[in-house]
């Protein structure tokens, strides 16, 4: 079995993407982007949850390499668990044609041979059935005569009771007749790819829809630093395909939107504020819901986390759990604003806790303030669902939640600095630049949720420790900030 090879399946698919982030990939690796934390523990996620479908076949031997990017070994331990009649092999490794696959089990059941990759999403995509179509061009071409392929993935059916039931968490889909389907487009597409690669300079390839789908491309930091700040790119609300289809008219920056060029209401504003230069207030609307609210305030803020395997019993795989809130409360207008948190331990159920504290902390008049409703409204919901004896006071609480993103989503009130947005993180900077994400250990919902999975499996006391600070620190950020926007927002209406 020759092992060496000049794609893999991950470049084949960078390559279907987009020539140029394959090219670049291979002879110019060093623009490439650095990974973000949120992407690498989507990574992690996926690793974690490929260990856990091994379970679906037991006994099964490991042909991974033992260091990483040691493929030819991988080839090679593939090709001698077979020989030895190996029934089940994870991680097997096939090149046909200079092109590596590593299939994530593969399994010999009463002579015939069953490919499974396995996927920590909840549904199959079409990326995905043409990643498993390459597998099987691969393996077949290598002489293993398959009878099926499958996407292993998460059924978000699946309610943990004890220990976790793999047979039950996963779910198997057959997806050999779309792969069947893809292997001329594979066959075709080879040859193409290798060509590219060889040629002496960079495809000429402008940037376009195809930066961001499937997925978001890593060599962005290159191929758009010369994208202005202000450029349309930034207009909200709008897709990338309408987006590059004003790009290709040639209008790259904001101001450059003709008045007449069809936008929807909130861009139109964004555009006229960003040439003006000019904040909008709409008073009347503004004074209404500012007049609406009712002191004490409770400015209040949750943080949660989905874990794809459950972790608490009558969970579901990527349930949204609530882990943590942060409380910033004001008496008064004018008043000085106190501060309650909550953040759980880490292998505890948190939910029970997580209502308790809430209910004992949060005022029990005057309104309580959220940055989108909805999410917050949903998992209080959730929880008074789940403990029926706080229903009544959960219903109390409910019926007194107001949203401040409310006055920014409407344009009640816009910056030019929000570019388009009406998120917090949007919001914040424009309205109170002093205050920022940016010094913050964690400084998105995103990572949050990551590093509270993290302190599941953290044995490192100092890790721990600095972990939960920085959840801390975030969550009471996210209140603060509430804080601070409000009382802009009542100076500008003075
Ligand atoms: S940023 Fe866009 S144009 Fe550049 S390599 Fe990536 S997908 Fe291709």
């Amino acid at each position: 079995m020759a092992t060496i090879h000049i794609l893999s399946k991950s470049t084949f698919l960078r390559g279907v993407q987009c020539d140029k982030s394959l090219y670049l990939y291979k002879h110019y690796y060093e623009l490439k982007d650095e990974i973000s934390p949120e992407k690498q523990a989507i990574f992690s996620r996926g690793t974690n949850v490929g260990l856990l479908a091994q379970q679906l076949f037991p006994g099964g031997i490991d042909a991974s390499p033992e260091s990483p990017f040691k493929y030819a070994e991988s080839v090679e331990k593939t090709r001698q668990l077979l020989e030895k009649g190996q029934k089940v092999i994870y991680e097997a490794a096939f090149v046909y044609d200079e092109v590596l696959v590593a299939l994530d089990i593969l399994v010999n059941q009463d002579g015939k041979w069953y490919a499974f990759e396995v996927k920590s999403s909840t549904r199959i995509t079409d990326t995905y059935r043409l990643d498993a179509a390459l597998q099987y061009w691969v393996i077949t071409n290598c002489g293993i005569d398959l009878e099926d392929i499958s996407i292993v993935n998460i059924d978000t059916k699946y309610i943990k009771n004890g220990e976790v039931e793999v047979k039950k968490l996963f779910t198997k889909t057959s997806v050999l007749k779309d792969v069947k389907k893809h292997q001329s487009f594979i066959e075709g597409k080879i040859p193409n790819l290798k060509k590219m690669i060889s040629q002496p300079s960079v495809p000429n390839v402008k940037i376009g829809p195809q930066c961001f789908s499937p997925y978001e491309c890593d060599f962005m930091g290159h191929c758009w630093k010369n994208i202005s700040k202000d450029s349309i790119f930034e207009l909200g609300g709008m897709n990338k395909i309408d987006q590059f289809k004003m790009y290709e008219k040639g209008i790259e920056r904001i101001n450059e939107v003709p008045a007449n060029y069809p936008l929807r209401q909130n861009q139109r504003i964004q555009v006229d504020q960003f040439n003006k230069q000019e904040v909008l207030v709409d008073r009347s609307e503004l004074k209404k819901f500012l007049n609406g609210l009712e002191y004490p305030l409770s400015f209040f803020d949750v943080e949660t986390f989905m874990p794809a395997v459950p972790v608490y019993d009558g969970t579901r795989p990527y349930e949204n759990l609530p882990f943590q809130y942060s409380l910033h409360v004001k008496e008064q207008k004018e008043a000085f604003s106190k501060h309650f948190e909550f953040l759980a331990e880490a292998g505890i159920d948190p939910r029970k806790s997580f209502i308790e504290n809430f209910l004992k902390q949060v005022e029990k008049e005057g309104d309580i303030l959220v940055y989108n409703q909805a999410f917050e409204t949903s998992i209080l919901k959730n929880l008074a669902r789940l403990f029926p004896e706080y229903k009544q006071e959960m219903a109390q609480v409910l019926s007194r939640i107001k949203d401040l993103m409310l006055p920014f989503k409407n344009r009640w009130y816009y910056h030019p600095e929000m570019k388009g947005s009406f998120s917090i993180k949007g919001v914040l900077p424009a309205l109170v630049p002093e205050l920022s994400y940016e010094e913050l250990g964690i400084g998105s919902g995103s990572i949050a949720m990551s590093s509270f999975e993290q302190l599941q499996s953290e044995t490192d006391i100092f890790k721990i420790a600095e972990i939960r600070q920085h959840l801390l620190d975030y969550c009471k950020m996210d209140t603060f900030a509430m804080v601070k926007i409000l009382e802009v927002l009542e100076r500008s209406v003075e």
